[in-house]
């Protein structure tokens, strides 16, 4: 593996102006970081990551590499690219084993932080190595957000979370499980509790309906509160599941890993929402995909869809007259979700767009002062390297608001 990787690192043409560095949304220093790695040192490679991205060695796992980074690597534009994830992942997986991360002084001043999800961590993270005291605040039990209950484990590891852990203890960084603010707790209590600023990285986590007759059935289910845990549910073999993108492909993966025999994707027309390689996954596990379906309604027995017509560049015109009932023994809807209001209804001035997503200035600050906000609860469902990347600028606006309030 080691040698396979140094081959990998060797074919790197460090690039005086690196394509794959711009590719990246965090803006890995690819180059650098492998010419760190080729003069064996491993711990500064993976400092340099940790550094950069607190998130590394997640996003080596499951960035979209061919859209990112490998993506943008010159040697791909005649042949293969440098797949630099595959040692961005060696790199930083052995850092995290073995980094040395000490607590720095104290600034004594407390910060919040509300969701434990990639943004959630990388803000705790960057703020705490500033010497802020932090509270990381989550209303499950574990660490990680969606990386935890909606990545499935065959394509994350959950024990990466555990090294995260780790690196909270040694950061002095709190965390509070299973507390949910908006309800027992609200955001103004961090104030009258001497917390100085707040950061809500709380995610996307209200499955999206379709208004459809038959979403309250016992055959249906979300595809996210699925993933969150599959073992409770008992789908039969049959299984149909409305959507394409990511989500889709993941609870169609999932199904067929826990016995289903036969799981069909459907959609409206001829787009899949998902990644290229997400969708390939899925085929070679043998889910199946139907275009042209327009979802109905769901019965007892199966959904049942309007059959789109196409015309030559594959654009719906039309639907045929008669409905068809596709058998199925559950249905799932994974078409996309949207935040919890709990935040919304207890937090006076905080304010939302019209898809319940939060109002932030340049900063990254709300419109209540003080509290801040970064990831899929600002943008909707993104990615990783996205709520990384944004929730590290943000937490530096926490610092300056922070240092301000000081003088
Ligand atoms: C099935 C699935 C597969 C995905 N696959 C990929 C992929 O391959 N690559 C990729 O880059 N991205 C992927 N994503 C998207 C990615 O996971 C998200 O963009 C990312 O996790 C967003 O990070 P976040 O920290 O903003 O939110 P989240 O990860 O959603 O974390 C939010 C956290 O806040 C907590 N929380 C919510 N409300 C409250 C409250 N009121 N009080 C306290 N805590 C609260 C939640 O419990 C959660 O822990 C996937 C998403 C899903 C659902
Ligand atoms: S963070 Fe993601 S896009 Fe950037 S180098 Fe790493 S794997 Fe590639």
């Amino acid at each position: 593996m080691a040698l396979r990787i140094m081959t990998e690192a060797n074919r790197c043409l460090q690039c005086k102006k690196p394509m794959c560095q711009q590719g990246c949304p965090i803006h890995t220093p690819i180059p650098q970081a492998i010419a760190l790695f080729k003069e064996n040192r491993l711990m500064d490679a993976g400092k340099m990551l940790f550094e950069n991205n607190p998130m590394s060695v997640i996003c080596s796992i499951v960035c979209d590499h061919e859209a990112q980074c490998a993506g943008h690597c010159v040697l791909g534009r005649k042949g293969s690219p440098v797949t630099f994830y595959h040692i961005e992942r060696f790199i930083s997986e052995a850092y995290l084993d073995r980094m040395k991360i000490e607590r720095p002084a104290s600034k004594g001043k407390k910060t919040a932080v509300i969701g434990a999800g990639p943004a959630g961590l990388t803000a705790a993270i960057e703020l705490a190595k500033e010497g802020y005291e932090v509270t990381l605040f989550d209303d499950n039990d574990h660490i990680g957000g969606m990386l935890y209950y909606g990545i499935p484990d065959f394509r994350l590891p959950k024990n990466l979370l555990t090294k995260y852990l780790k690196i909270l203890n040694r950061l002095g960084i709190q965390f509070r499980p299973n507390t949910s603010f908006g309800e027992s707790l609200r955001i103004g209590d961090l104030f009258r509790d001497h917390y100085e600023s707040v950061f809500i990285g709380t995610g996307v986590w209200r499955p999206k309906t379709l208004g459809i007759k038959g979403e309250s059935l016992a055959n249906v289910h979300f595809g996210v509160s699925y993933l969150a845990n599959p073992d409770a549910y008992e789908l039969g073999d049959k299984v149909a599941i409305i959507g394409m993108g990511n989500v889709a492909m993941d609870v169609a993966r999932t199904a067929l890993r826990h016995g289903a025999q036969q799981v069909t994707l459907y959609a409206r027309s001829k787009r899949i929402a998902a990644s290229r390689h997400e969708m390939e996954y899925a085929q070679l596990d043998g889910a199946e995909f139907s275009f042209g379906y327009a979802i109905q309604e769901i019965l007892p027995e199966g959904p049942v869809f309007k059959l789109a017509k196409f015309d030559e560049s594959d654009k719906v015109i039309g639907y045929e007259e008669e409905p068809v009932l596709v058998p199925a023994d559950a249905t799932i809807l994974a078409v996309s979700q949207a935040p919890k209001n709990r935040l919304l209804l207890t937090t006076e001035g905080l304010e939302a767009n019209d898809r319940g997503l939060l109002v932030t200035d340049e900063n990254g600050m709300t419109t209540v002062p003080g509290v801040f906000a970064a990831g899929d609860v600002v943008h909707g469902s993104h990615t990783v390297v996205d709520a990384a990347d944004e929730a590290r600028k943000t937490a530096r606006a926490m610092i300056r608001y922070m240092e301000q309030e000081k003088e």
